[in-house]
């Protein structure tokens, strides 16, 4: 079959088109500035160039049209007509309660998604609009959602609940949903595989470090706790997001900037984090070289966000009342050994044994611990998009 992988936003729309049976990415590319003067759309088949178009987008429809000529083209396409394009898979962010696991899309799923705008009200509505926009260009073909939040809702009351009043989760569902759930699921099964076992018998802890950051525990095969909240704010330092930190600095912040609470929000979602703490930048490759090179604020944040990293995975080992697997994936997990290393010094007491030599690897599925080692530290490469592609497939078919 060939999937359509759609993830949609306000302005932009990624995609990629996955031949599900050899699983080959036969392009992919990103539409940018949707309903913004200077859009363009970036297309790139397998094993060629980029190719960027400088072309008018008034809305998602017309990204969406672009990407379905582009896939279709003559000369550069890879398939003759719409025909070949067999289903859609799209990723939603937030499922609220009401998704544990991906669907076909049909109106009354459409309905329960605009349900959760509210928990999520910066994505859902653009993953929405991402929907009609295929709807209305595709009839016909099937279409599934995947969720961010469906593989945590096995979660127990015990970790997504907060100490709050009771009513506010009966009345608002104020609760802990977690998110980057595709991946948390992907890379769990891929290193149970990898490791040629059965994930059931398995306790893992996925580290999935990128621009967005959370770990979560996954306890025979079922996700029991992560570190993301009722919004992607919540748990670890991340690139610009804080993570946990005391509520009252919220208040405390707004007296002091004279700012509302919205604005200190917006600083916490997109000034702080290593960016903010580092004054370097919120990308790993910048703040590794200013850390080689003695920058000590970028030395403070590096300890700082792995520090936070190694009490998770600390409290995580409590949850599960032990670990076999501690997975390393995404962007800074697959990539910056420098963080693996910082974390690495704090669990060696769990009988970890990484190879210093094999820590250096990136990017790759790899074994990172000595043989015999009491728990297996691994790097798993995420892939997102192959994991809403099979999803897709498991359900259309
Ligand atoms: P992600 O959100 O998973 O795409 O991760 C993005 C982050 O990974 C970037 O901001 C970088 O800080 C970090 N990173 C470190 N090394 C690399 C690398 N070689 N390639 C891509 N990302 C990297």
């Amino acid at each position: 079959m060939n999937v359509l992988v759609i993830n949609c936003g306000s302005s932009s729309l990624k995609y990629q088109f996955i031949n599900s049976d050899t699983e080959e990415v036969m392009a992919k590319g990103l539409c940018e500035r949707i309903g913004i003067d200077g859009s363009q759309i970036t297309y790139q088949k397998a094993g060629g160039d980029k190719d960027i178009t400088v072309s008018p987008m008034p809305d998602h429809t017309k990204a969406v049209q672009l990407v379905i000529d582009k896939l279709t083209d003559p000369v550069n396409g890879v398939v003759k007509s719409l025909k070949e394009i067999d289903a859609v898979g799209h990723r939603i962010v937030h499922g609220g309660e009401k998704f544990a696991s991906s669907v076909v899309i049909n109106d009354e799923v459409i309905k329960a998604i605009e349900e959760c705008n509210d928990l999520a009200p910066l994505h859902n509505p653009a993953n929405l609009i991402g929907i009609h926009a295929c709807e209305k260009l595709m009839p016909g073909v099937p279409m599934v959602a995947v969720f961010d939040t469906a593989f945590h809702q096995t979660m127990p009351p015990k970790a997504y609940l907060y100490g709050l009043p009771y009513e506010y989760y009966e009345k608002y569902k104020v609760r802990r949903y977690g998110f980057h759930g595709t991946s948390h699921d992907f890379v769990s099964s891929e290193a149970a595989k990898f490791l040629g076992k059965d994930r059931k018998d398995l306790k893992i802890i996925v580290c999935h470090l990128g621009n967005g950051a959370s770990i979560s525990a996954v306890m025979n095969g079922k996700s029991v706790d992560t570190s993301m909240g009722l919004t992607p704010l919540e748990g670890l330092i991340m690139g610009t997001r804080s993570g946990d930190l005391d509520p009252a600095i919220i208040t405390f912040l707004s007296n002091k900037l004279h700012m509302p609470a919205e604005g200190i929000i917006d600083i916490l979602n997109k000034k702080s984090g290593v960016y903010g703490l580092s004054r370097v930048s919120s990308d790993f490759r910048d703040l590794e070289k200013a850390y080689n090179e003695g920058n000590e604020l970028a030395k403070i944040t590096l300890e700082t966000y792995s520090y936070r990293v190694a009490k998770y995975i600390g409290s995580y080992v409590a949850a599960m009342n032990g670990v076999d697997v501690i997975a390393y994936t995404a962007g800074v997990g697959e990539n910056t050994s420098l963080v693996r290393k910082m974390v690495g010094e704090y669990l060696t007491y769990l009988g970890t044994n990484v190879d210093p030599e094999k820590n250096k690897i990136r990017g790759e599925i790899v074994v990172l611990s000595d043989p015999g080692s009491k728990v297996t530290t691994m790097i798993v490469p995420t892939n997102e998009e192959l994991a809403i592609c099979r999803e897709t497939v498991r359900l259309v078919k």
